[in-house]
């Protein structure tokens, strides 16, 4: 029987998938995405991005709530979970009807509920429900993104992921009254952060010195005192186990040569994702090491026409910069495997969706080795909207190249971090100057403001 023949196959359907998808279905090529989820969109929608940030604006509104309710002449409000989880599945059911409909749009893209694995370089075997069945690719896109991470940590199974909270069926459905958190990477300390602020008291273990172990210290550290209070924070803690005694767990580590041990209804394991290999990349000879497959910019892998994006290349494991590696890949393949588009690997913009976020991008104090940095700072307290916010708390910092004064990175902590950061990474792909930021008309009475003043602070 003849094989189906497509132009692309990519593996997986989300975030470093779908544009490429529809970029080349658009210029007229035949695509075929894998996915064992069976929809579009990938991890992000499914237990990612989308549920944990509106889990996230619902505890935040939460708090703002509470703080002015003397103000708006309100009860004490108390925050309802399963409310909140529920407004959270209909987020999720909406983006999943809106993409099913932008699929159907799209001639020339078929989305097959599906796992892949690879024959040869130009062979991929798709097994689903049904079988299984090899399609030709001229094309293939690895896009099988990234997993939670589980340690070998005794009793791990006792302990809920990311995934089990934010998937479309929700594990957790109730506010624990106590919740133990293991890790203080981006994805525990959000997580932390709005339990937090919806009223459970949480106590966040860190293997390490510092929370959100790789980024700059100077930044952590503004941000670490703003938590929502009731956010126990115990770094240099090595976790031992962790047992069931009923409904309850119990965490026992280890800190400074002394045993400890806590009490919670729930604990979130959060040690960080891994990718996903396929099937069949070892025996073809993807490289591949434990933090992805081996891509440089261009996104290829030693396959001229077999390219790795997002998550599972980890260079980048946001869902933004996976999007822009499924263009450059997009691109590549439309320019004949010439590496034509590259991605740009450090200048992407990170936040740390916290209760207040923390968001940065580019060079910053200690990415600079030693390298001067000319400093722009403008403090929340200052601010017109953080007034009336009433959250003065945080600042934006600016870094700059000293005698060009070329803009080359910035933090945001504080209100609007996560809006503000895209303005500075616009700023900063098209090379502005602090010149060009303190010429800007920014607008009033809104934070980015403060971008220009922060510029301005330097003249
Ligand atoms: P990214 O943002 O890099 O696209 P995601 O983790 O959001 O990453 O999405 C990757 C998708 O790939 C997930 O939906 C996952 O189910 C899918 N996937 C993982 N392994 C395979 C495989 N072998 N075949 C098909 N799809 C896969």
């Amino acid at each position: 029987m003849a094989e189906k023949v497509v132009d692309l196959l990519c593996i997986g359907a989300g975030g470093a998938a779908y544009p490429a998808a529809f970029r080349l279905a658009r210029a007229g090529h035949q695509v075929l995405m894998v996915d064992p989820k069976g929809v579009m969109s990938g991890n992000c929608l499914y237990e990612g991005c989308v549920p944990s940030k509106a889990v996230r604006e619902m505890a935040s509104l939460a708090g703002a709530t509470r703080r002015f309710n003397a103000q708006l002449g309100l009860e004490e409000p108390r925050a309802d979970y399963a409310a909140i989880v529920q407004h959270k599945d209909q987020v999720q059911e909406r983006r999943y009807a809106q993409h099913a409909q932008e699929l159907a749009a799209q001639p020339g893209i078929e989305l097959r509920k599906g796992v892949a694995h690879i024959l040869d370089p130009h062979t991929v075997q798709i097994d689903d429900d049904q079988g299984s069945e090899k399609i030709h690719c001229h094309h293939l896109l690895i896009a099988s993104g990234s997993d939670v991470f589980v340690p070998p940590i005794p009793g791990a199974e006792h302990c809920l992921t990311s995934h089990d909270l934010y998937k479309p069926d929700s594990a957790l459905r109730a506010l624990p009254k106590r919740l133990i958190v293991v890790g203080g990477g981006y994805i525990g300390l959000e997580t932390a952060s709005f339990f937090a602020q919806l009223g459970s008291q949480v106590t966040l273990l860190q293997r390490g010195g510092q929370i959100l172990n790789g980024m700059d210290p100077g930044m952590v550290a503004l941000l670490q005192p703003l938590l929502p209070a009731g956010m126990r924070i115990l770094t240099d803690v090595d976790v031992q186990r962790i047992e069931a005694q009923g409904a309850l767990r119990r965490v026992v580590w280890q800190r400074a040569g002394q045993e400890e041990s806590g009490e919670a209804e729930v604990v979130l394991l959060a040690v960080g994702r891994s990718p996903v290999i396929p099937e069949g990349c070892d025996a073809v000879g993807i490289e591949f090491d434990r933090h992805g497959i081996q891509v440089g910019p261009s996104l290829q892998t030693r396959y001229p026409h077999i390219y790795a994006a997002g998550d599972v290349n980890g260079r980048v494991p946001l869902f933004h910069a996976a999007v822009r590696q499924s263009l450059v890949a997009a691109h590549n393949i439309l320019g004949g495997n010439q590496p034509l588009d590259y991605a740009d690997f450090h200048t992407v913009p990170t936040t740390i969706f916290t209760l207040p976020a923390a968001a940065y991008i580019g060079m910053t104090p200690a990415k600079a080795e030693g390298r001067e940095l000319a400093v722009g700072r403008y403090d929340f307290a200052e601010d017109s909207r953080a007034q009336i916010l009433e959250r003065l708390e945080g600042e934006i910092r600016l870094f700059f190249e000293p005698s060009s004064l070329r803009l080359l990175g910035g933090w945001i902590v504080g209100i609007d971090a996560g809006a503000l950061i895209g303005q500075i990474g616009t700023a900063l792909s098209l090379g502005a100057t602090a010149y060009d930021l303190a010429r800007f008309a920014d607008q009033h009475p809104m934070s980015a403001e403060g971008i220009g003043k922060a510029a301005r602070s330097l003249f």
